[in-house]
């Protein structure tokens, strides 16, 4: 009788062993789900609603240009897609170094950026003979040399929204 409680006994902790083996499967697939979950990309659905085509001249501020148009049409969520032309001076900074300005002739290979909020975080990629390619976080100060074509564009719909701290430092 006592061997018959025994092995009982022993297949009652057999299959709380496998019962806490299968909870502990259960719990780590949650863990990892969740992982999954707050992996999901934020998505803000939205409709373009304008197109801004632009040309700067000689000695035009860059940011300071996209800021003004930014400002005098009301853009408080868009990308800036585009930009081709010639710059004589720019001043950008990239993460971790400070700000860099570059006075000699340079041609704008790449431009891009968001506009959310109604305030411009641009980067831009340079280059000239001399240096290669260059460039990084777009400041004030940057002059136009010859003429600068950049697009704008306007968003309708569920704006961008930043997490605090998603961002660097400006
Ligand atoms: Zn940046």
């Amino acid at each position: 009788m006592s061997r018959l409680v025994s092995q009982i006994w022993g297949q009652l902790q057999k299959s709380a062993k496998s019962w806490i083996l299968v909870l502990m499967k259960i719990s780590l697939a949650l863990v990892l789900m969740t992982n999954v979950f707050a992996q999901e990309p934020a998505v803000f659905p939205a409709k373009v609603s304008q197109v801004y085509r632009v040309r700067l001249d000689k000695d035009a501020g860059l940011l300071e240009s996209i800021t003004s148009i930014i400002q005098k049409h009301g853009i408080k969520d868009g990308a800036v897609l585009t930009a081709v032309g010639a710059m004589s001076t720019c001043t950008y900074h990239g993460v971790g170094g400070g700000k860099q300005t570059i006075a000699e002739p340079m041609e704008i290979n790449s431009l891009g950026g968001v506009i959310a909020n109604g305030e411009p975080h641009i980067h831009v990629m340079l280059t000239n003979a001399k240096r290669g390619a260059f460039g990084g976080h777009l400041e004030n100060g940057c002059k136009v040399g010859n003429r600068v074509e950049l697009t704008i564009a306007q968003f309708s719909g569920q704006p961008l929204a930043r997490k605090r701290g998603a961002l660097e430092k400006k």
